[in-house]
């Protein structure tokens, strides 16, 4: 039976903008109704269900029960560690609360976006909530598998995070029964094994320093490098030349449309870099 083939995912809102699912609902290869009417079964998504209030608890609590250590947990947005976590409450319930009630039952968990992935733009200094991504939630939490092993967690950073990158990661999980190759800050390799820089369709101005030096003048009109308009591809990892971003024409990404790149997949990089360099 179909269903019995797609795998569960539960997907959990914490401290977030909701741009991640935002940015998922636009994919069109596959489009998100087929991810979640055909391949996945997406029992539980604050933003994308159906059901509210007691009916959606009901839903995640049934979810779990059958499909206990089966089930793929996504998060987006950080997790609040101060006073208990109190700034982000779901059902009446903190954000460490859920991942203890949840986690422990997951096969593996996916962090998408920047903010499940390290904390992202709530954890700018001063870090009111000392907001950090799941990974680091769940070690000083000490929340680990039912049956005592580490919970594997892919980050899938990106402000928002491309879509493809999710749908790719789910998709290679289903397709061969396992998580793909992650790098140290546990980012999909196929996704992020190769600088932005290394990719760029402006390189070749990059190499011939031919720069845009203002944004409208002559080099940015041409379609010149943006370097010394302050990208950061030459530092962040990300397959985002390679697939682009948005799916609505040809060089649709940042540096496509003639937008440095900030850096929003890397950490402690651009916009992360100045968030917490903040006084
Ligand atoms: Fe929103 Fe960015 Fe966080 Fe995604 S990573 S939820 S787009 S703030
Ligand atoms: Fe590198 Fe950015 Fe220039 Fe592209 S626009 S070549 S990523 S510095």
């Amino acid at each position: 039976e179909q269903s019995q083939a797609r795998p569960t995912v539960i997907w959990l809102h914490f401290q977030e903008c909701t741009g991640c699912t935002e940015s998922l609902l636009r994919a069109t290869h596959p489009a998100v109704e087929t991810l979640i009417l055909d391949l996945i079964s997406l029992d539980y998504s604050e933003t994308l269900m159906a059901a509210a209030g007691h009916q959606a608890e009901q839903a995640l609590h049934e979810s779990l029960e059958k499909n206990k250590g089966q089930f793929i947990l996504v998060v987006e947005g950080s997790v609040p560690m101060r006073d208990g976590g109190i700034y982000c409450k779901i059902g009446r319930k903190t954000p460490q609360q859920l991942l203890h009630e949840i986690a422990p039952h997951a096969a593996a968990a996916v962090a998408i976006g920047s903010c499940a992935s390290w904390g992202g733009v709530q954890s700018a200094a001063p870090n009111p909530t000392e907001a950090v991504g799941l990974q680091e939630a769940l070690t000083r939490e000490g929340i680990v598998k039912a049956d005592g092993t580490v919970l594997p967690v892919i980050n899938l950073p990106g402000c928002p995070a491309s879509p493809y990158n999710l749908l790719s990661t789910v998709l290679y999980y289903l397709t061969l029964k396992k998580l793909p190759e992650v790098d140290a800050k546990g980012r999909p390799t196929f996704a992020y094994g190769r600088l932005i820089h290394d990719n760029c369709e402006r390189r070749p101005h990059f190499d011939a320093a031919r720069f845009a030096e203002q944004f409208g003048d002559e080099g940015h009109r041409q379609g010149w490098c943006l370097y010394k308009l302050g990208c950061k591809g030459p530092e962040t990892y990300a397959n985002c030349p390679a697939i682009e971003f948005g799916d609505v024409g040809a060089n649709t990404w940042p540096v496509g449309i003639g937008h440095p790149c900030f850096g929003c997949a890397e950490q402690g990089v651009g916009f992360h870099k100045a968030l917490h360099e903040q006084s």
